[in-house]
């Protein structure tokens, strides 16, 4: 890469006498430039690798006794799946915190059930995304909250998970596992969390994630507000609704909230709310419903 630099440099320079200040330069140059890109193209050799591989058979029978889910998968969607697993597992980087020991089967786990989120999106392994932190069980962070008349109070709060926009999730060891495992109650921590992270790549959390097109950016703009406004009125009403109501805090909780519901319960979100439920399914490319998941 850095030696496709120097032709044209020299082309530039021909003809002309080059002292040693000069060279110097130019060589310091080169390598800042180098120091620059190196990094994000280990990163894209690294997953080209391990996308290469055949995904192995011990991991697929692990997924299939830990994640019911999988089972129902068709299999180009599987297919599919185990590259962008691949790809992750070769670029994140995965941290135990509170003594938790991070396995290779709790990397597998969170992988798998992420990336079944973004298969369809035009990178699959969540490019801004740098490191998963796992605390074994809930975790308490400080916050702080700013009162009317300005008065700031701290708290500590109970989460099971967090997804920042600098490039980290954060997730309870416990949780991730019970989500996986009961596949069809609509509550999934790792969908949740890694729907704000694709929300987030617009660069904020507002429930409108990027759009495969302009016609379903468009869709999306138009529906999804009033999707979330008659949800947050009927729940005000007393009115039963699929969504928990933790889908009222805003409408990036909605979004997630809505995500989990998608993958886990289709066709009682399908019957819930159509128009919500054909969002999601032209924005992830995917069609729950036609997985058997009630079989
Ligand atoms: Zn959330």
């Amino acid at each position: 890469m850095l030696l496709a630099c120097y032709p044209s440099l020299s082309a530039d320079l021909k003809g002309k006498d080059l002292d040693l200040p000069v060279l110097l330069i130019l060589l310091l140059a080169s390598l800042s430039l180098g120091a620059l890109l190196a990094p994000a193209w280990w990163r894209r050799r690294q997953m080209r690798l391990a996308s290469a591989e055949a995904f192995p058979r011990v991991q697929r029978q692990w997924l299939r006794q830990h994640w019911p889910l999988y089972r129902k998968l068709p299999s180009d969607v599987q297919l599919r799946l185990h590259k962008s697993i691949q790809k992750f597992l070769a670029d994140k980087e995965f941290i135990g915190c509170d003594g938790f020991v991070v396995t290779p089967q709790v990397q597998l786990l969170i992988a798998a059930q992420a990336c079944l989120l973004s298969i369809n999106q035009p990178e699959s392994h969540y490019p801004e995304l740098r490191q998963i932190l796992v605390y074994p069980d809930a975790f308490v962070v400080p916050t702080k909250h700013v009162g009317a008349s300005g008065v700031v109070t701290e708290r500590s709060e109970v989460r099971l998970g967090e997804s920042w926009t600098q490039g980290q999730v954060i997730l309870s060891w416990r949780h991730t596992q019970a989500g996986a495992a009961a596949p069809y109650d609509g509550q999934n921590l790792v969908f949740h969390e890694f729907a704000h992270q694709l929300d987030q790549l617009s660069g904020q959390a507002n429930g409108a994630p990027p759009q495969p097109t302009l016609a379903l950016q468009q869709r999306w703009a138009q529906q999804m507000p009033t999707l979330y406004a008659n949800y947050c009125a009927d729940l005000a009403a007393h009115k039963p609704r699929l969504l928990d109501s933790y889908a009222s805090t805003n409408a990036a909780e909605f979004f997630a909230v809505a995500v989990e519901c998608f993958f886990e319960k289709p066709a009682e979100l399908q019957q819930d709310s159509p128009s919500l439920y054909l969002l999601l399914r032209d924005y992830f490319q995917l069609d729950p419903q036609l997985w058997n998941l009630s079989l």
